[in-house]
């Protein structure tokens, strides 16, 4: 038993062992992991992860929408529960860290507290996300549970439907149960997170934890240029409409203002089309996939009203016409003030300092936005490596943001 709540820390060990565990479940050769959603590794881990529950001594539960939770009830039937967590999935040959060490650490904060016995004023509960990667659909465990799934997006996920299905079938879950995991807002007292970086600023900058201060929007679009198929080699250079000059004219031009004048926002052109799409025709048609992300909504109606316009003229320098068509509009999440404090203060007390930064990657906590508090913590990544067997963060790293994270949740939750 520790004198005081504020000396009290997770066992590195404990959590290393179960880490550790959790890592040979779809290992790779390279030293990641395979583990999409619902694939057998997968669904491995998560039978695993409820076995550790089990043992530890915890509450176990699972939903509809197959999240898998540690709970530890603090004895007031009426009282919100605050959660913890991160997800067991991963990119096909993703890395050991991303999710798992956020769930791992979850599962570690409730076991030191359960064994200190300390009186809180919220249940604690570790949860593990179905589907954050997006194999099937993307932040789906935690859309569920914060009803922002929609039926609709079942039909048409982007993994697929029948991809869906089957995994769906293989967990022993179904449209109706996912929609059953919605659970209320009088029931939500905030949502935890610790995530490695999956950038280089606290590497670069020697800083121990990055408390985001809010999770990037992401806008996309499908912009056609178009122009006229004709004869590559008798139509004179001056008589063609080319589609692909305004495409790539634009490409160029949009990074040009990104990193001009919106130095914190993104830019990525990830595919291009080419219609008919031979040696010997000029393009007719090209497709740009465009998707920008900023955490700061009055830079994104900026930026978005001057790439668009940078499109049309693009088009028309070349004599093209565009076609603009929106794809989806994910507003930037705002993390909440106090538990930004609340994390600040606790780094100060653990002598480790830290900067505010935001997350360019999406993460479960963006599904919370509006019905809670949310608040995410980083820790270091080696070379900014992730979504790769080259993923690689510090041990003391990781038990230092856990550690921010037990002491948190201590100020949060007594
Ligand atoms: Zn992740």
């Amino acid at each position: 038993m520790v004198d005081s709540w504020q000396n009290l820390r997770i066992d590195s060990d404990r959590m290393l062992a179960a880490f550790n565990e959790l890592a040979r479940i779809g290992a790779t050769d390279d030293g990641g992991v395979y583990r999409p959603t619902f694939s057998v590794a997968h669904l491995a881990a998560r039978q695993w992860f409820r076995e550790q529950i089990e043992k530890a001594g915890l509450e176990f539960r699972t939903d509809g929408a197959g999240n898998h939770s540690a709970f530890l009830a603090c004895g007031d039937a009426q009282a919100p529960t605050l959660l913890l967590g991160s997800h067991l999935d991963s990119v096909p040959n993703g890395g050991r860290f991303d999710g798992a060490l956020g769930v791992m650490a979850a599962f570690e904060v409730l076991r030191t507290i359960r064994d200190a016995d300390l009186p809180l004023k919220v249940n604690l509960e570790a949860i593990d996300f179905t589907d954050e990667e997006g194999t099937l659909v993307g932040l789906l465990g935690s859309a569920a549970l914060t009803r922002h799934l929609q039926a609709d997006l079942l039909q048409a996920p982007r993994g697929g439907r029948a991809a869906l299905l089957e995994g769906m079938r293989r967990a022993g879950l179904s449209d109706e149960s996912m929609l059953s995991a919605a659970r209320s807002k009088e029931s939500l007292a905030g949502y935890l997170e610790l995530h490695i970086e999956q950038g280089k600023r606290l590497e670069r900058t020697s800083i121990d934890i990055g408390i985001v201060n809010a999770i990037v929007g992401i806008w996309s679009y499908r912009l056609s240029f178009i122009g006229r198929a004709d004869h590559a080699g008798t139509t004179a250079m001056d008589d063609r409409l080319d589609a692909s000059l305004g495409a790539s004219e634009f490409t160029l031009a949009a990074r040009d203002i990104v990193t001009t004048d919106f130095r914190d926002c993104v830019v990525n052109i990830g595919n291009m089309q080419f219609s008919p799409g031979a040696f010997n025709i000029v393009p007719a048609r090209v497709d740009v996939a465009l998707e920008f992300r900023s955490s700061d909504e009055e830079k994104f109606k900026r930026l978005d009203s001057i790439l668009i316009a940078q499109a049309y003229e693009a088009a028309n320098r070349f004599g093209l016409e565009l076609k603009v068509e929106p794809l989806g509009r994910h507003s930037p999440s705002l993390m909440d003030d106090h538990v930004r404090d609340t994390f600040a203060s606790a780094c100060d007390d653990l002598g480790f300092n830290y900067i505010s930064l935001p997350s360019g990657a999406g993460h479960d906590g963006q599904s919370f936005d509006g019905l809670c508090p949310v608040g995410m913590i980083f820790v270091p990544s080696k070379n900014g490596a992730s979504h790769s067997a080259r993923e690689f963060t510090e041990w003391k790293d990781c038990v230092n943001g856990a550690n921010v994270l037990l002491q948190t949740v201590l100020r949060l939750a007594m």
